[in-house]
């Protein structure tokens, strides 16, 4: 059996036990904007420790992502806007699927022609490789909300956003990061592959392919392409990733433990296929649905996909977590807003 990440190898009920009590000073969280307040952040902020690259990489993106809404909306054909919605399902798949529940959280098995195809949707989606998204993935919900975790949510929305990719990384993140065992990604051909050859890989399936697939098979205009099916598309995947770890870390209830950040927000589980019930995630994070149900109760269209995996063959050994177990969370640690599931729940 491969390794697991750290916080995966006890028992379940071990580790249920032994949540880190870290969360005393749990403040409330609301968001609103207050200008003085990001005015104040603003005149703090060590500058000398922006990674300005990243910052005009991003303000670039931006800008001709706004430019790519408007060439969606009046210029480009309708083949082209599907072929970009095709590109986000695969792009997002290979995130909450591949990155996400197979290889940060080994929370099933998958066969090696489903890793290739998983590892070439992660490509598509270009945040970071395999290997580096499961390391920073592992960290954060082994120090969730400590300066060891990359988008700490304690530093602001913002920061928890995207402002932790424009920033130097805190010195625990990296001490952190090195004591885990990776052992199994280093073990892993596909993983390994992708990491050595990620710069061509990236390029030509952001945004070589998607450039030149529109232009090839429907004459699109390659500027219309590029801007809308490379992009829009890549900028509008980021931020529904990035979701998780802002949205997700404030906004909505918190059923299973009301002593973490970590929240069940039904909009960000809508747009990154199912992810958006992060109480229960960080809670049980090997269970295989990252939320109490799969299927379409919970928009969980990635669960749906590994299910269909498993039954024709692709994937295995997947991991859930017991009913009695969930109920006594609920009861020790939840805050109360436990709904039970619709009777109609797969
Ligand atoms: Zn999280
Ligand atoms: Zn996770």
């Amino acid at each position: 059996m491969a390794p697991q990440a750290p916080e995966q190898s006890k028992a379940p009920d071990l580790l249920e036990e032994e949540q880190p009590h870290h969360h005393h000073n749990l403040e409330e969280r609301e968001i609103h904007i207050d200008l003085r307040k990001i005015y104040a952040d603003l005149r703090n902020l060590d500058w000398s420790k922006v990674v300005w690259r990243n910052v005009t990489l991003f303000a670039l993106l931006h800008f001709y992502s706004v430019y790519g809404l408007y060439l969606a909306l009046f210029s480009v054909q309708w083949k082209t806007i599907a072929f970009s919605v095709v590109l986000y399902f695969m792009a997002a798949l290979g995130i909450t699927m591949g990155a996400h529940r197979l290889w940060s959280h080994r929370s099933f098995k998958a066969s090696l022609p489903l890793r290739i195809v998983l590892a070439i949707f992660q490509t598509i989606a270009f945040q970071n490789d395999i290997y580096e998204w499961a390391r920073d993935h592992r960290v954060h919900h082994k120090y969730s909300e400590t300066d060891a975790d990359p988008h700490n949510a304690r530093r602001g929305f913002f920061f928890s956003h995207m402002g932790w990719l424009m920033y130097r990384k805190h010195p625990s993140v990296i001490a952190r990061g090195k004591g885990l065992d990776l052992s199994d990604l280093q073990n892993d051909k596909v993983v390994m592959f992708q990491r050595k050859f990620y710069l061509p890989l990236v390029v030509t399936s952001c945004f070589v392919l998607p450039t030149v697939i529109p232009w090839w098979y429907w004459d699109e205009h390659l500027v219309n392409a590029l801007m809308v099916a490379g992009f829009l598309r890549y900028t509008i995947v980021l931020h529904i990733t990035w979701f998780v770890n802002s949205l997700a870390h404030w906004v909505g209830t918190k059923p299973y433990d009301k002593s973490i950040y970590p929240s069940q927000n039904p909009m960000v589980a809508y747009l990154a296929l199912g992810e958006g019930w992060h109480n229960y995630h960080h809670v049980f994070p090997w269970d295989y649905r990252t939320a109490e149900l799969g299927g379409l109760v919970n928009y969980n269209i990635t669960s749906l996909v590994i299910d269909f995996c498993y039954k024709i063959g692709l994937a295995s050994d997947l991991r859930t977590v017991t009913p009695a177990m969930i109920e006594r969370r609920i009861q020790r640690t939840g805050d109360g807003s436990y709904q039970p599931p619709a009777a109609t729940a797969k």
